[in-house]
């Protein structure tokens, strides 16, 4: 297990000699020692960044391509390894995070491709001794700061368009899950990427380790997955150096299922949605709008399958609910429990702590409430934990000023069979991802962001590798 800064593809020990414990949130077992960097390590791990940068962004895509490749290989053959140590960190369910790792190699496959199809332009000039041309060029050092819930494929998502565009990367990890960060940086130095081109920062202190990304002028780039409050201080930090941001925050899903909808299909996607990672997902579903005709009957249905889930230990054989990753995350989600049962909600299944033998109290209950208005807390803020709302609504134009009625706008999920219905509801809902009949749409291919308060820029997709790319214009006279 790699325990160290990852700094000029060597691993060493944070500057000051310090450390700090990563434990096992279902079991408060230390996992590791990990090396505690901090502002200094970072500033050495950002030149290191930049004196690998030239070299990198001038080999051929076609080279960077097989770079990346090859520590996808890498990924899928260590992909048990990989995931127990994730489901260590994060507590996640060990099938979970074997799915974690083929998706997280799936951003560095597809970006190995999309990175040689970085096209430039011919303008045709008026001035007929002049060539007019459009590069697109790498943007320099890209930062990236990741969360907890994701270990390995918050990394990937940033490293993969990052590194095929040609630009160099230092990586913050969150404090929780710095292991899996390391155990790709030990990987990618085994697929044989150049010194410098991939760093790993891990520390307790993020914000003096950003401040190494705000402080020069080499960081051009800066891609921050986590929370909206953490988000806008480095959008105020970004103005220092007048450096490109991408933020993927906070959401507050909308899962609106109608009369029409294939019910098992809506239950099932339900299920998918609101219990991945217990909850704590970025898109996962946070309320659920029933329309009244089909309101019981999913809430039945939908109650059944919940109080079935096997809450437990991520690495316990048949666990599909693990822990909630710290104590505070727990609170959270109880408070919002409270407040809605205070306010006249009903939990048709949970609601109260899990025991689970030999294990902290971090557990949770799966729980459905129903009767949940707007008034209530988990109808307004992103509860972060394995607790379903459920809000009935009347007409389609109820369903949408609800689902609306919020500053976030990551995901939303529509059931429904009616064609022109999911035309309007894809067109008039304010979110940057709209699943319908689907309630897992992430994908490589595919621009994963928000609107709102939920970010800024995109990750996946062909618009993903934009993201590390400067436009230069070249104006040639050739005669
Ligand atoms: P967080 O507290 O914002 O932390 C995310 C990352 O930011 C961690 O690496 C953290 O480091 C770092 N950080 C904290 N304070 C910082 C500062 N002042 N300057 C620079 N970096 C700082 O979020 P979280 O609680 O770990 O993650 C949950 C949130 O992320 C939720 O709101 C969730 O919706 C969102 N999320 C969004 C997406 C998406 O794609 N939109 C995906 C996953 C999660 P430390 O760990 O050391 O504090």
């Amino acid at each position: 297990m790699h325990t160290a800064c990852f700094v000029d593809g060597a691993f060493v020990p944070a500057r000051s000699g310090r450390t700090f414990a990563v434990r096992n949130p279902a079991t408060d077992a230390e996992v590791a020692q990990v090396a505690d960097g901090w502002l200094d390590d970072a500033r050495a791990a950002v030149e290191a960044a930049a004196r690998a940068f030239p070299a990198w962004k001038s080999i051929a895509a076609i080279e960077r391509a097989r770079h990346l490749r090859r520590l996808a290989e890498l990924m899928h053959r260590d992909a048990e390894r990989l995931a127990d140590l994730c489901s260590q960190e994060c507590g996640k369910p060990l099938a979970e995070a074997r799915t974690e790792v083929a998706y997280a190699a799936s951003f560095l496959e597809w970006y190995a491709e999309e990175g040689k199809r970085v096209y430039g332009e011919t303008i045709p000039a008026s001035d007929q001794a002049k060539r007019l041309l459009v590069l697109r060029r790498p943007c320099g050092v890209a930062a990236a700061i990741t969360p907890w819930n994701f270990p390995i494929a918050m990394v990937t998502r940033k490293m993969g368009p990052a590194l095929a565009a040609g630009c160099t990367q230092v990586v913050k990890p969150a404090e929780q899950t710095p292991l899996s960060a390391l155990a790709i940086a030990a990987l990618a130095a085994e697929a044989g990427l150049p010194a410098g081109v991939l760093n790993v920062v891990p520390g307790l202190d993020a914000a003096s380790i950003s401040d190494a990304f705000f402080d020069t002028l080499h960081v051009r780039h800066v891609s921050f997955t986590g929370s909206t409050e953490v988000g806008r201080i480095l959008l105020r930090r970004s103005a220092e150096q007048v450096v490109r941001v991408s933020l993927e925050l906070g959401g507050h899903a909308p899962f609106i299922v109608f009369d029409d909808a294939d019910l098992d299909a809506a239950v099932a996607g339900a299920m998918a949605s609101k219990f991945r990672n217990a909850g704590q997902t970025c898109v996962c579903a946070n309320r659920f709008l029933v329309q009244r005709g089909i309101h019981d009957a999913f809430v039945e249905r939908f109650t059944a399958a919940v109080a079935a889930l096997k809450v437990g230990d991520g690495r316990a054989d048949g666990t599909q609910v693990g822990p909630l990753i710290d104590d505070a995350g727990l609170r959270k989600a109880e408070a919002h429990v409270a407040d809605a049962l205070a306010r006249g909600a009903r939990a048709t299944t949970g609601g109260t702590r899990a025991r689970v033998e030999g294990c902290t109290d971090r557990f949770m209950r799966p729980t459905v409430l129903t009767g949940v208005t707007p008034a209530m807390t988990c109808f307004r803020e992103e509860t972060f934990g394995p607790v379903a709302p459920v809000c009935a609504f009347d007409s389609e134009g109820d369903a949408l000023r609800l689902a609306n009625d919020t500053p976030y706008g990551l995901a939303a999920y529509v059931f429904t069979k009616d064609g022109a219905r999911i035309v309007r509801m894809s067109e008039e809902l304010q979110y940057g991802i709209v699943g319908i009949n689907d309630a897992l749409p992430a994908t490589a291919q595919a621009p994963f962001g928000g609107v709102k308060h939920s970010g800024l820029g995109r990750e996946g997709g062909r618009q993903g590798i934009e993201e590390y790319l400067d436009l230069r214009y070249v104006s040639w006279r050739v005669g």
